[in-house]
């Protein structure tokens, strides 16, 4: 019997279903769960699995009325079960607007790269991780027999760390993401970054590991959060000629990406090859940014807008990437 408010999740498969994902999830709203009085324990009726659990939280529930939480979710990991609370407040940061911009180039060397010339490179315990994951990659496919059912146990334990260890590698970029993303919004009022189709460059076999393993797309989700926490202003534009105008002069300057500087033989100017990716995508925010403003009928003048020296008027931005 169904009760009324409770989404038809499916429930959890076996334990024994080797090639099926380790996520699952039962999702209830209103009802089908009740919190202790204080907190620490939930109790389910059915769906996930009837009885008292403890809880093991990482924030305070006891802040919040049973009101505020509008969903509960169970997970299932490779590492056990979590209770995922859907809890409505206010988030708002206050945000000292000091007139910085930045555009950055997400890279293969550095994490990426600012328009300042700052690279921001992947933490060593993440590269460390990926090594691990390899090893642990090779194992599992080691003890692997063809056609053999049921496998081994030692093909099932090393299955099961591998599980693990994506799950660590998994929170650690969502980590560095994360920080790396708020610390970004914290301090700039404009970022500008690529919006790279992930999806077409996960086709180039090359570039797939690494496109991966940087986590880009997760990173520019988190930093469109953080903006609008903070209220500032973050723009993808896009990848088009980026890397190959010179960034001092307009000029196309052709060069594969084995070539790490960027020489103008028009003008002269010399720039880590990322650098000046950077500065061209902060430019090509600033433009559309100018764009929009000009656009915007009946605008009225804020007194210290920090964009205002920028905008130049010309119509030829790309209004469709606007994403404040
Ligand atoms: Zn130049």
């Amino acid at each position: 019997q169904k009760s009324p408010g409770k989404k038809d999740y499916p429930k959890f498969p076996s334990e024994c279903c080797a090639n099926k994902k380790f996520t699952r999830s039962v999702e209830y709203k209103t009802t089908g769960y009740k919190l202790s009085p204080d907190r620490k324990k939930i109790e389910f009726k059915d769906g996930f699995k009837a009885g008292v659990f403890e809880l093991w939280t990482s924030r305070d529930l006891v802040w919040y009325s049973e009101q505020q939480i509008s969903r509960v979710r169970v997970v299932r990991r490779a590492d056990g079960y979590y209770c995922q609370f859907l809890v409505n407040v206010e988030r708002k940061e206050t945000h000292n607007f000091e007139g910085n911009v930045v555009g950055i180039d997400l890279g293969l060397n550095a994490f990426y790269t600012d328009s300042d010339g700052n690279a921001v490179n992947n933490p060593k315990y993440l590269r460390r991780s990926e090594k691990r994951l390899k090893k642990l990659q090779r194992r599992v496919s080691r003890r692997h027999e063809k056609g053999k059912k049921p496998q081994s146990n030692n093909y099932h334990k090393a299955r099961i760390q591998l599980a693990r260890h994506h799950l660590k590698i998994s929170r650690q970029r969502k980590d560095h993401g994360v920080k790396t993303a708020r610390a970004l919004t914290q301090s700039h009022d404009l970022v500008v970054y690529e919006d790279l189709k992930v999806s077409n460059l996960v086709k180039n076999h090359h570039l797939a590991k690494s496109i991966s393993d940087a986590s880009w797309y997760q990173f520019t989700q988190w930093l469109e959060y953080y903006a609008k926490l903070h209220g500032i202003v973050c723009i993808a534009v896009l990848p088009h000629f980026t890397s190959q105008n010179c960034s001092n002069c307009g000029q196309t300057v052709k060069k594969s990406l084995s070539v790490r500087t960027h020489k103008c033989p028009h003008c002269g100017y010399v720039a880590d090859r990322d650098h000046n990716a950077a500065k061209n995508i902060l430019a090509k925010g600033l433009e559309i940014l100018g764009a929009i403003v000009n656009s915007t009928e009946g605008h009225s003048e804020s007194g210290g807008d920090p964009f205002a020296e920028h905008s130049e008027g010309k119509a030829t931005g790309e209004p469709d990437l606007w994403r404040a």
